[in-house]
């Protein structure tokens, strides 16, 4: 087959974060570098980071890597893997000096040293006070992290594939990852590109819920196209809802807002947080604060005419502050909810934020997958990071500002992985032809114009599916009915046709690879989910309202075919220090 190609030592797949930093770790240790994104790459979605990095330098009030291990853990609900979480905990507060000689404009405190706010979850002394930990750029701080990644890559000379779309890993017939089929958005021709090391770093998928807080890209392909090469994904039914998305919209107003003051009310001009953790109170992890805000709504305690929302107050921080230290969120309230926060509290309601499972990876960001009658085995020249691998460092939940942290330590470990797998494998394997044809095969799979299934109103029924059947709280019977509406939303997806307008007619491709990738990901969730039966982290099952500890503390892996569910354990041993047993988990 005719499909021009293109060579490199190492592929990147994603412009965000995580993809940046290894990139540039490769491309400084003198490796041929491609990142593909499907958008220009200063557009990922890391650039909406608001709030900011975690790391233990203690500069406003004390703290100790061991804490912020202990919170990231306790925040896990247990199932992280305590390896990892030492890993990143440890290397956090070099990163952040790192990142800031990259280029980022850390907010500065009067004496000079970088300004930290507090967090939800965060404690001093394993479970004390609470902390501050969050290393921020005023509230931009994803978009200085991105900007300052995207010019130091240009600097050390990584090559930019910008608007191509990744359709396929190609694997060769021994297992091992030699590249990816992409196509190029602006003229629909595809393109191989070979290359010894291929690195997914796709971002999360929170376009499969309705009201979410994520950006139009974040569609979980990456986590899609290895589902399709037969890698299971982990612990998928782990969705974080962020507690504060504009009410109706889901634009995010930061953990940040909290963290500087702000707390929530009911209609009745209550503090309600106080009940739900007396002593964490507007601060506690963000399952916590999501399940009480849903918990004042159900019980008729919602604000606004139709009583389906509650209101973050801010205004008792002063305009000083509010424009000073969160101008971004204030501009957001003001566009999207009509509302300035220096004078009226902001309504807010939970809105889809985060993923906490996906690849599954070793904390050298290497995919691994399990194999018969032994541990699990890293897949040749593949590797993953940052919201759409699992390390896992978030386990069930995942604690605000760690995720930025997430993707460039990992990415960080990921290049130097690479660097030391190609000066093993110094040459490139034959890309067979069938795994390109097989990929020919995702392309083209919706290449029929005319009259059936329109992408728009089924991705629309799917967002509104997930919304309904796998949200804030799930029963059984709602997620058993869940499976069934996206199994049979999955069929639907054999009758999609595209619109018969030539010059849209690329657009309209890549929204339909976006929908399949979404819905091979959405069925992962929603089977995962009715599988767990146990209360844990981000998975809250009134019928099941305990964490089951004896039977549940595992990691789920999902694989596409026949749907299949395994398990494996959580590496409960950290790397130096004294492992974390599961306590009973309250703010
Ligand atoms: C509004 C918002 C605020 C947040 N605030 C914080 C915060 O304050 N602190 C924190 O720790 N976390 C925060 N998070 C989470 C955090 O920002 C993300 O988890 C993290 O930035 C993800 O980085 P990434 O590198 O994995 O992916 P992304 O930054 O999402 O990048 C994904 C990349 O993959 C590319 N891509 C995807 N699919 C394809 C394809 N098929 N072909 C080619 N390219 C593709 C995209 O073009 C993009 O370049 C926030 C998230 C959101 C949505």
């Amino acid at each position: 087959m005719g499909v021009p190609r293109r060579h490199f030592d190492c592929l990147v797949i994603g412009a965000g974060g995580g993809g940046l930093r290894s990139a540039l770790q490769l491309a400084r240790g003198d490796a041929h570098v491609a990142v593909i994104s499907k958008v220009f790459p200063t557009r990922s979605h890391t650039v909406a980071a608001q709030g900011g990095m975690n790391a233990a330098l203690g500069n406003t009030l004390p703290d100790d890597w061991h804490w912020h291990m202990f919170d990231t853990v306790k925040g896990s609900d247990y199932l992280g893997d305590q390896d990892a979480i030492e890993y990143m905990c440890r290397a956090a507060p070099s990163i952040v000096i790192e990142m800031e000689h990259y280029g980022v404009p850390f907010t500065r405190l009067e004496n000079g040293r970088i300004y930290q706010r507090a967090f939800g979850g965060q404690s001093q002394n394993f479970g004390g006070d609470q902390a501050a930990r969050t290393c921020a750029a005023a509230d931009r701080t994803g978009h200085a992290m991105l900007h300052s990644l995207y010019q130091q890559n240009l600097r050390a000379k990584t090559h930019f594939f910008d608007e191509y779309f990744a359709v396929d890993l190609l694997m060769d017939d021994e297992g091992y990852a030699v590249g990816a089929l992409a196509l190029e958005v602006e003229t629909g021709e595809p393109l191989v590109i070979e290359a010894r090391t291929t690195l997914i770093a796709t971002g999360g998928n929170g376009r499969m819920y309705r009201t979410t807080s994520n950006a139009l890209i974040n569609t979980g392909d990456g986590m899609a196209m290895a589902l399709r090469a037969g890698i299971p994904l982990q612990d998928m039914e782990f969705y974080q809802f962020h507690p504060t998305g504009i009410a109706g919209m889901g634009a995010l107003i930061s953990e940040g807002v909290r963290g500087e003051g702000g707390y929530l009310v009911n209609s009745d001009g209550d503090r309600f947080m106080e009940k739900y953790a007396p002593s964490a109170k507007d601060l506690a992890s963000r399952d916590v604060v999501s399940r009480a805000i849903a918990t004042e709504v159900r019980g008729g305690r919602g604000c606004g005419r139709k009583k389906d929302f509650v209101y973050l107050k801010v205004d008792h921080l002063g305009a000083d502050i509010i424009k000073k230290r969160l101008p971004g969120i204030r501009e957001s309230a003001i566009r999207f909810a009509h509302t300035d926060p220096i004078d009226e509290p902001i309504p807010v309601y939970p809105t889809a934020h985060y993923v906490m499972g996906g690849i599954p990876t070793d904390r050298f960001g290497q995919v691994v997958v399990p194999v018969a009658h032994g541990p699990e085995e890293p897949v040749p020249g593949l590797y993953a990071v940052g919201e759409c691998a699992c390390v896992s460092v978030h386990g069930a939940n995942r604690l605000g500002g760690n995720s930025v942290l997430d993707i460039v330590v990992f990415g960080r470990a990921a290049g130097n992985h690479m660097l030391g797998y190609m000066a093993e494998n110094r040459y490139q394997r034959p890309v067979p032809e069938s795994s390109v044809e097989k990929a020919m095969v995702t392309l083209t799979r919706w290449d029929q114009r005319g009259d059936g299934e329109s992408v728009d109103e089924l991705c629309g029924v799917l967002r509104k599916t997930m919304e309904d059947y796998c949200g804030v709280f799930r029963t059984q019977e709602i997620l058993d009915d869940g499976v069934k509406r996206v199994l049979d939303l999955e069929r639907r997806l054999e009758h999609v046709r595209l619109r018969d307008h030539s010059k849209v007619f690329n657009t309209a491709r890549i929204e339909a690879l976006e929908l399949g990738n979404l819905m091979d990901v959405a069925v992962a969730t929603v089977v995962s989910a009715a599988a767990r039966k146990e209360s844990r982290g981000a998975h809250s099952r009134p019928d099941y309202p305990k964490r089951d500890d004896k039977n549940w503390l595992k990691h789920t892996l999902f694989t596409k075919e026949g749907y299949k569910l395994d398990y494996k354990p959580v590496r409960m041993k950290p790397l130096t220090v004294e492992s974390f047993p599961p306590k009973e988990r309250v703010y």
